[in-house]
């Protein structure tokens, strides 16, 4: 019984050109970080499996699927103007979903207590049908629906705590109570959306809880807003399986944001969280990687994260 570190070198090739800042080497510099440290002999490294087509369109339209296929066989191109893909990218999402399948799966049988997914591209921003923010797939998205329909598990938790609000992830289940959305994110800030008056609708009300942490907001903060808001509220929905939204853009040395986190603010949110788990669902939570765009301060955040989930 341990934590599983799913990977797959496939996610190396996802090319989104010159200078752009969610690029292959940070998972080789994570990579590189777990070896230096000697902790990746503790971690179970799993290579995912693929998702399919249809686990895809759990959540987002075959037509849009096919869409993205389609750019990626094209060649080098970009979808908006943050958003951009290569041949490979395409087969690289489809990982990058499939891994929070197989750490799913894992967990569930009982062959890992907890995982970790190293992938890229991320997922958080995509929508239904638009890639947005270096999303192409909303990776956490359809593991909730997954492990849903899969584990025939009723309640499902995400947990995002990415600088950036994450606006997909949110409006995919902005309707439905079964998967409850909490996000802590710098605010206001991109993609502009994350307001604490946007609580859900209709059923869905109640079930999403946007935590807004101005610039400049630091370890203290996010714990304090952990313990007093995001807590009872989890506690509240007794969630059955927990997912991370794990983005680790609110370093205080990230270039993308202003938030002033540090890797032990990291290390005690994920702590948390897994008593959280332990507390409401048998320990059962898994994280995916979102942000993080400073190579060393996301190397070493990862290294708390998982030294959290290992311990
Ligand atoms: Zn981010």
């Amino acid at each position: 019984m341990k934590t599983a570190l799913i990977y797959h070198p496939i996610f190396l090739q996802h090319d989104t050109g010159p200078h752009h800042p969610e690029r292959a080497s940070r998972l080789q510099s994570i990579l590189r970080k777990l070896k230096k440290s000697g902790i990746i002999d503790g971690l179970a490294l799993i290579e995912p499996q693929q998702a399919s087509v249809d686990d895809i369109a759990l959540v987002h339209p075959k037509d849009y699927v096919m869409g993205i296929q389609k750019a990626c066989a094209a060649g080098h191109g970009s979808l908006d103007p943050d958003t951009m893909v290569s041949k490979d990218s395409y087969e690289a999402a489809l990982f990058a979903a499939g891994a929070m399948k197989t750490a799913a799966d894992l967990v569930f049988g009982g062959e890992a207590d907890n995982a970790f997914c190293m992938v890229r591209p991320p997922g958080h921003h995509a929508r239904p049908a638009q890639a947005m923010g270096f999303c192409l797939f909303n990776n956490v998205a359809i593991a909730a629906r997954y492990i849903q329909d899969r584990h025939k598990l009723n309640r499902i938790l995400i947990v995002d705590w990415d600088v950036h609000h994450g606006n997909g992830t949110e409006e995919i289940f902005y309707n439905d109570p079964s998967v409850f959305y909490i996000s802590l994110h710098q605010y206001p800030h991109y993609p502009g959306t994350g307001s604490k008056e946007s609580r859900g609708a209709g059923k869905g009300e109640g079930f999403n809880l946007n935590i807004p942490m101005p610039a400049g907001s630091g370890d203290t903060d996010y714990i304090k807003a952990f313990q007093e808001i995001a807590l009872p509220a989890i506690n509240d929905f007794k969630p059955e399986f927990i997912l991370i939204s794990a983005g680790f853009d609110g370093h205080k040395d990230d270039p993308l944001s202003s938030v002033n986190l540090t890797e032990s603010g990291y290390h005690e949110m994920t702590r948390i969280l897994k008593a959280a788990a332990q507390t409401n669902c048998k320990n059962r939570i898994i994280s995916v990687l979102e942000g993080g765009y400073n190579l060393l301060s996301l190397a070493n955040s990862t290294h708390s994260h998982l030294k959290a989930l290992l311990a």
